[in-house]
């Protein structure tokens, strides 16, 4: 099978690897004509536009930054819909608005082609690895004729309804990761200000209640003073105003994702946008007037 792979940004360059390793011919387009090369090096075929991806492969991914993108790679000039033939498959597992997913889907049923929202959580260490969790939006029977390919760059693949539900599940992740990520930098700038090492404080308690895949991944970058990305707080702010403008379409009023979301504009307004999200930390360390790292003896 020749699957289409566009957008080979921090994510999509490590996933179309594994499914390059999984025995899947490639075609692959992108902005950046390094990101390109490299995937020529290992075995795939460039082409110039997203049309020309569309032409050649049975299954197209894409992995952009968010809906414009999307929009424009999928329906716009030179895009995939131009050279999509009936029968074909668009899996979108970038992170967008699930209204967004629902509106190209139904542009793209219209002329015969289907489409998975499917977007993944992991970051770049388990899209290195194939272990990224995917969680899928559309019809069973789409999700079944998909579910290897998917599951060539992911530890589990799980569809949790129509198309639109994985963005939902997506946002509902964001939400979770966003005052998990808050939640790390109270503590540890708490116990820094106290005079107590946040390192010996993170090795206590993270075998505990308070232990989380989050506080795994980022109090050691933040110990470490390791704020390059990662996933990238304006990438996060993206999906915050995702998560409240779809709260709000539906009548849910979310106060802590709203309160997160005003904390990591002030962060990128402080010129820190292109940092890790855990960069987070540094507007509750400015507050306190103190820095969160390892004991310097
Ligand atoms: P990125 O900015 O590193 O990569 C995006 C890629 O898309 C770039 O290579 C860019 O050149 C390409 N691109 C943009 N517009 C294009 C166009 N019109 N035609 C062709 N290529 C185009 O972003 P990323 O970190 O890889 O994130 C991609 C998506 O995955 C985002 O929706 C993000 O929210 C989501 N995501 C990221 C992470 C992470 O840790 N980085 C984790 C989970 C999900």
């Amino acid at each position: 099978m020749k699957i289409g792979f566009i957008g080979l940004g921090i994510m999509g360059k490590p996933m179309s690897l594994n499914l390059l390793r999984a025995g899947y011919q490639l075609v692959v387009t992108d902005l950046s004509k390094a990101a390109v090369a490299e995937l020529v090096v290992a075995g795939a075929e460039a082409v110039a536009t997203s049309k020309a991806v569309a032409e050649r492969a049975e299954v197209i991914i894409t992995m952009l930054p968010n809906s414009p993108q999307v929009k424009q790679v999928i329906l716009g000039e030179q895009g995939v819909l131009e050279g999509a033939r009936k029968g074909s498959v668009v899996i979108d597992m970038s992170s967008i608005a699930p209204l967004v997913s629902r509106e190209v889907a139904g542009i793209l049923a219209g002329h015969g082609i289907d489409m998975l929202d499917a977007p993944v959580s992991g970051g770049q260490p388990k899209a290195i690895d194939g272990t990224l969790s995917v969680m899928v939006g559309g019809p069973q029977d789409v999700f079944e004729r998909c579910f290897p390919v998917m599951k060539a760059m992911a530890g589990s693949v799980v569809r949790t309804g129509d198309i639109g539900a994985g963005n939902i599940t997506k946002l509902a992740n964001q939400i979770i990761v966003a005052l998990n990520i808050a939640a790390m930098s109270e503590a540890l700038v708490l116990a820094a200000k106290a005079g107590v090492e946040p390192e010996r404080v993170f090795k206590a308690i993270r075998g505990g209640l308070a232990g989380s895949t989050v506080l795994d991944a980022k109090a050691p970058l933040v110990l470490d003073r390791k704020f390059n990305p990662g996933f990238r707080v304006n990438l996060h702010i993206k999906d915050l105003a995702n998560v409240l403008e779809t709260s709000h379409e539906l009548g849910v009023a979310l106060p802590l994702s709203a309160a997160v979301m005003e904390m990591m504009q002030a962060i990128k307004t402080g010129g820190q946008g292109d940092e890790d999200h855990c960069s987070l930390v540094k507007h509750y360390e400015k507050m306190a007037h103190i820095e969160v790292r390892r004991s310097q003896c």
